[in-house]
């Protein structure tokens, strides 16, 4: 394949993650959860996509399986290091082979607690993925350390300090300073400020912001709050029940959505102003199992435009120009 300057940064195809599920006392295998059921998506250079959606819609295990966090069942994903590099297709790669590229693609968990170890500095954490690989030692991975604490808006002094005296929003800051540590090209940010208070949320992400410029950084925005989606995309996946149903530039999607799932969404944000609110389309009942999803579209249950085609045929991704597609039976 040859080198495309206007290549993304990574081409992901038909990813499928099916978990299988097995009962009886021999543990046989009586079906699969299609948590992520053949999602293609992409993103630029210094872009963010973000992914969004319900609880339960795969979302997030489209982003760990992405960095193989978590195997994929089935898809491609090539990565393109530079514009000129040859693509690497990441799901073939063996373990080592996939080490050598993780240093790229890295990953900001909701819970940084949960990813830090409460019985380690978080300047040993921030240091360890640079003293791993040998890429500094002694006084100069102590500066490393303090410079990617002050661009994250922490005092190189807390170094010494343990996560649990840490602030959420602080202990955020540490988990972008140790993603940061190793020079990555993309970040997944796994809803990354959700459980951070609203003026938090909009500190920590002008922070993102500021580092992509800063860094040329690509992100993966894996959220559910919509308000924040639109201020941080330059593009919006929008998924349901392990598909994407549309996908489009964020004043596409949020000026002019075409799935009835997307316009469900977009009526739940509050808005400011009064003349600018939407009427409420409402979501009824849960979002199905994956395990046994609906018959053809699988938003047919819940939507209130259902036809008698949408229960038989899963619709076609339709082109609506410009980048925007969405998967409904009324855009053919
Ligand atoms: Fe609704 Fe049918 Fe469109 Fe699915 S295909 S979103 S059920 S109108």
């Amino acid at each position: 394949m040859s080198a495309n300057k206007s290549a993304p940064l990574i081409e992901v195809r038909d990813l499928r993650k099916w978990f299988p599920i097995h009962a009886g006392i021999f543990s046989r295998r009586v079906g699969e959860v299609k948590a992520v059921d053949g999602v293609s998506f992409s993103v630029g250079r210094k872009e963010t996509l973000s992914i969004v959606g319900e609880s339960g819609c795969g979302k997030t295990t489209a982003g760990r399986a992405l960095l193989r966090l978590i195997e994929p069942t089935s898809g491609s994903a090539l990565y393109r290091r530079t514009p000129d590099s040859e693509p690497v297709d990441l799901f073939q790669l063996s373990p080592s082979e996939m080490r050598a590229q993780r240093d790229d693609l890295q990953i900001i968990f909701q819970d940084p607690y949960g990813s830090l170890n409460p019985r380690i500095t978080v300047g040993n954490a921030i240091a360890e993925p640079l003293a791993v690989r040998g890429l500094a030692e002694g006084s100069e991975l102590q500066d490393r350390v303090e410079e990617l604490l002050r661009r994250v808006g922490l005092r190189p002094e807390v170094a010494n300090r343990y996560p649990h005296e840490f602030s959420g929003g602080q202990r955020q800051r540490v988990g972008i300073a140790r993603a940061l540590a190793l020079k990555p090209k993309l970040i997944v940010c796994d809803e990354a400020v959700s459980a951070l208070d609203v003026s938090i949320q909009a500190q920590v992400i002008n922070l993102l912001k500021d580092l992509q410029d800063e860094f040329n950084l690509s992100y993966i925005f894996i959220a559910h709050d919509l308000s924040v989606v639109r201020y941080i995309s330059d593009r919006v996946a929008v998924m349901y029940l392990g598909r994407l149903v549309e996908t489009g530039e964020t004043r596409q999607i949020f000026d002019d959505p075409q799935h009835p799932y997307t316009k469900a969404l977009l009526s739940a944000i509050p808005s400011p102003d009064p003349t600018k609110r939407s009427e409420l389309i409402p979501l009824t009942g849960d979002v199905p199992s994956p395990i046994n999803p609906p018959a053809g579209c699988h938003f047919h249950t819940r939507c209130s435009l259902v036809e008698d085609r949408c229960k038989e045929t899963y619709p076609e991704s339709v082109e609506l120009g410009g980048g925007h597609s969405a998967s409904c039976h009324l855009l053919s």
